[in-house]
């Protein structure tokens, strides 16, 4: 009996149960079996040792003489803009050295130390708002306050390199995060190939066409998502997967990962976490064929905001991802400042009531909801939203 790398030593049917269960059918086991597999896994190979994946494939190898293997792989168009547009991985050191090589002025440093990007966490966007839930509306309301007091919407790669070159003078960066792939973060007026307008990519695509100045970015951090005790694909619409994340990747978004199944990681070992990091390379290669790789994924988001208790967890996701974001904490320091900690990035909460916060004004959105915990929220935070920023770091003539 072959079987698979983990404490259980599960046994090869609970694998192909398990594969089974992410939405990866006999089909793609036996395409899997064909050695595909093997180029996918190279590049993590390299980083984690090569036995998991020698047994995987063994594994894999085993189910393809039980079904007959499929012959077209529709691998023939590549995705190449987003890896293009990727900077090489370099230290944090090294990112700092060529930021004060290319902007000569003397106090970035200074600056690097002391700006605050604010990183924005939304989850679903739709009707009616609460703590979790910001209407279409309010969302519109929440970019414009946002580019009226000069933010400039930056993306994953740049927050990761320190590097907001792009942040025109005088305004400031943040980022916009999305938790959980519901619905209402990108839907697709069901039987056309038309972005429902009233999704956050459908208002984010319409507010960057009228104000070409916004900037551009969003990570979507995705998990198969519960759906009535059932888990559906990441933004529900089972068939159109590939589809949307194809799209989130050609149009300057970046794709993060919430674990598979929104588990509470509290108490994960750093196995549990290897596992879980194993169902998001099989997850984008089940569900795009192929075309989006692993390495194309760099943040990673705690669900439930839960962060392990074990080192040995913390370590795995930080082996794996570059970025590792908690679900509160305020404004995020500069990712160059000399305390920045990769492992425990902070985001705001977003409710329609914390854009008062981080405006720093109150009451500039009217605010309709029953849930206690979203006031409860509200008040707690308070004192941690509000915070001057100084402006973007000018650039020299
Ligand atoms: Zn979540």
């Amino acid at each position: 009996m072959v079987t698979l790398d983990c404490p259980e030593k599960k046994p090869i049917s609970r694998l192909e149960e398990e594969l089974i269960y992410n939405g990866i059918s006999m089909n793609a086991l036996n395409k899997a079996a064909d050695g595909i597999v093997e180029g996918l896994f190279e590049k993590r190979k390299k980083r984690r040792g090569i036995l998991p994946y020698t047994i995987l494939t063994m594994a894999l190898a085993a189910t393809s003489t039980m079904h007959a293997p499929e012959k077209s792989m529709e691998h023939e168009i590549p995705i190449k803009t987003y890896a293009e547009r990727q900077a090489p991985i370099i230290s944090r050191e090294e990112r700092k050295e060529k930021l004060f090589s290319e902007y000569n002025f003397g106090s970035l440093e200074e600056r690097i130390n002391t700006q605050k990007v604010p990183i924005l966490m939304f989850h679903e966007i739709g009707e009616p708002e609460n703590r979790y839930r910001v209407s279409p509306s309010n969302f519109r309301n929440i970019l414009d306050d946002l580019r009226q007091d000069n933010y400039f919407l930056v993306t994953l790669e740049e927050f990761k390199n320190g590097n907001f070159s792009r942040v025109p003078t005088g305004k400031k960066p943040f980022l916009l995060t999305f938790d959980d792939a519901s619905r209402g973060q990108f839907e697709y007026i069901p039987g056309t190939r038309e972005i429902d307008p009233n999704s956050a990519i459908g208002i984010l695509e319409d507010y960057k066409k009228k104000h070409p100045d916004f900037g551009t970015g969003g990570v979507f951090f995705i998990s198969y998502s519960e759906d009535n005790h059932k888990f559906r694909k990441p933004f529900m619409q089972d068939d159109k997967v590939q589809d949307k994340l194809e799209f989130l990747l050609e149009n300057q978004y970046d794709i993060g990962w919430h674990a598979p199944y929104h588990n509470n990681n509290t108490n994960a070992s750093g196995q549990d976490i290897k596992n879980q990091v194993f169902k998001l390379d099989a997850f984008l290669y089940y569900n795009t064929k192929g075309r989006i790789e692993e390495q194309r994924i760099k943040g990673y988001a705690h669900p439930f905001g839960a962060v392990p208790r074990n080192e040995e967890a913390i370590d795995e996701l930080r082996a794996n991802f570059d970025l590792i974001f908690n679900a509160w904490g305020g404004m995020s320091k500069h990712p160059l400042s000399d305390n920045f900690d990769v492992s425990k990035i902070p985001r705001i909460e977003m409710h329609t009531s914390n854009m008062n916060l981080v405006l720093g004004r109150q009451n500039a959105y009217k605010v309709e909801s029953g849930d206690k915990f979203f006031y409860k929220a509200l008040n707690e935070d308070i004192n941690m939203y509000i915070e001057k920023m100084p402006v973007h770091a000018e650039k020299p003539e």
